[in-house]
């Protein structure tokens, strides 16, 4: 017999630290584990399985699809690809959309966008784009230089040039930078999420909004983590009232299945000509069903069921034994913890309840659609795990 942990360990690459546990099939919110062990998942892989895993509907959608035409390249039209590029336009006011494999991919697309328009409209060097502290954009080397944080910079030098980063909240700096240099966009999250699950200060992000309109600079908001319903609105900006020029998303976006979106307005929905980008897998049919069937679940009542869970959330954490803060927005919400994270993840996977980290912090990302039994049930383990020495 195959020991599968030993055998993962020696021949997959040796980037991940991975929790001490094999998981073999899932049904909605819960996940089992290869002795049959159930555990009900607060973290949706890494937000990603936004309907939980197996969803009827969603599986259908795939399904159907999958049946049909499993792969199309960008050399012909499909008809699940043009359908949800509509959806997504006709949902956020944005006007065209660029589909890839994932976050980091979407932001290399909101990136070349931002640097070709920059260079067509405000000179070749127009090139600096500015990014928070603590912020998270992806792992190529063009999306690590974005990611203003020097732990991910280490042993990848020289990163791609032109990003600058600058602390959230702190308006004054920000101004400060777009003087001194030809910046062409602007790019945030409005919930930090590897960050540590914090959200922008609403004034520091109207102000951005603000200063990019006056300056014709690009506002772009990286909506890869907070997007799709998972703050409570389709995507974060829309709590904060600005409208941004571009818009990156991935995670929940394919329910699971791998896909990325890049969401371009008014000002650049021309900046993109043939040849300028691509992707051999990008807006694959089987990925854009699935996200088809999400997309059109994600409505106004549903969007208030995610807040109130959220809120729910909140509640019940804020008074626990053992919890420092709350912060995040809707079904992404950060804790700080008195005892060590690590501590209290392990004893929540003990107790049956996957969580993940960001920083020092718990995050959790449960299923949009978590039933609310289930989540009563996860954050009874959850209060406990916070209050044990
Ligand atoms: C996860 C994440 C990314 C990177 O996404 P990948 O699919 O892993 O490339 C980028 N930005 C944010 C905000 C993320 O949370």
């Amino acid at each position: 017999m195959i020991d599968l942990m030993e055998q993962d360990q020696t021949y997959v690459a040796n980037t991940y630290a991975r929790f001490p546990l094999t998981l073999t099939r899932g049904e909605g919110a819960v996940a089992y584990d290869d002795t049959g062990k159930a555990y009900i998942d607060m973290g949706s892989g890494i937000g990603v399985t936004a309907f939980g895993y197996r969803d009827r509907e969603w599986t259908d959608a795939v399904k159907a699809q999958l049946e049909l035409l499993q792969h199309a390249s960008n050399l012909y039209y499909t008809q699940p690809c043009a359908q949800l590029a509509q959806m997504l336009c006709q949902r956020t006011g944005m006007k065209k959309v660029f589909f890839s494999n994932s976050g980091a991919e979407a932001n290399e697309c909101a990136i070349k966008t931002a640097r070709k328009w920059a260079a067509e409209k405000k000179g070749p060097d127009c090139q600096t784009i500015i990014t928070l502290v603590n912020s998270f954009h992806g792992r190529t080397i063009t999306a690590l230089a974005a990611t203003g944080q020097d732990a991910y910079h280490r042993h990848f030098q020289p990163l791609t040039p032109g990003f600058l980063h600058t602390p959230a909240g702190d308006f004054a700096a920000l101004e400060q930078l777009v003087k001194e240099h030809q910046v062409a966009g602007i790019l945030l999250e409005c919930v930090q999420g590897e960050g540590g699950v914090m959200a922008l200060d609403p004034d520091f992000l109207r102000r951005t909004a603000a200063l990019c309109r006056q300056e014709d600079i690009l506002l772009m908001i990286d909506e890869v983590q907070t997007g799709n319903g998972r703050t409570g609105k389709l995507y974060s900006y829309m709590h904060y009232g600005v409208q941004p020029d571009i818009v990156s998303t991935a995670k929940g976006l394919g329910g699971g299945l791998p896909l990325g979106a890049t969401l371009l307005g008014e000002k650049v929905e021309h900046t993109l000509g043939r040849g300028d980008h691509g992707s051999t897998f990008g807006g694959n049919p089987v990925c854009c069903a699935g996200a088809v069937n999400i997309l059109s679940r994600l409505d106004d009542a549903f969007l208030e069921q995610v807040a109130a869970k959220g809120r729910r959330i909140r509640e019940v954490l804020e008074q626990a034994e053992g919890v420092e803060a709350v912060t995040g927005l809707g079904l992404m919400v950060g804790v700080k913890t008195t005892k060590p994270v690590a501590q209290v993840i392990a004893r929540c996977r003990e107790q049956g309840v996957l969580c993940l980290s960001a920083k020092d912090k718990l995050r959790l990302l449960p299923p949009l659609s978590i039933p609310e039994p289930l989540l009563e049930q996860a954050l009874e383990v959850i209060r406990e795990a916070c209050r044990m020495t």
